[in-house]
């Protein structure tokens, strides 16, 4: 279970120990269970999470048919998984501010 650093007070928010969920124009929102705030996943993160995701299922399936060789299709696969969780580290979690 991955866990996720709520922005305003630095408590580690599990998704199972967190005090609540909710959706917000398809975006996912999580309360933080120490301080009561509100947060999401930052846009640009997602969109970059997303590009990493693709890129690691395009070399999936690349190198399940072993399309131009047997390295490059793992290879993909494995930059775009390495993308998508530099993301998830690296860009901090967005307070929410709406109700
Ligand atoms: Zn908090």
């Amino acid at each position: 279970m991955k866990t996720l650093q709520c922005p305003a007070c630095g408590h580690k928010v599990n998704l199972k120990q967190a005090g609540a969920t909710k959706k917000v124009n398809g975006i996912f929102m999580l309360q933080c269970a120490n301080c009561q705030q509100w947060s999401h996943e930052s846009r640009n993160a997602a969109v970059v999470k997303n590009l990493g995701l693709m890129l690691m299922i395009t070399g999936s399936v690349m190198g399940y048919f072993q399309l131009g060789g047997i390295i490059t299709g793992p290879l993909i696969a494995v930059i775009g998984g390495l993308i998508a969780v530099a993301t998830l580290l690296a860009v901090p979690r967005v307070v929410y501010t709406g109700t």
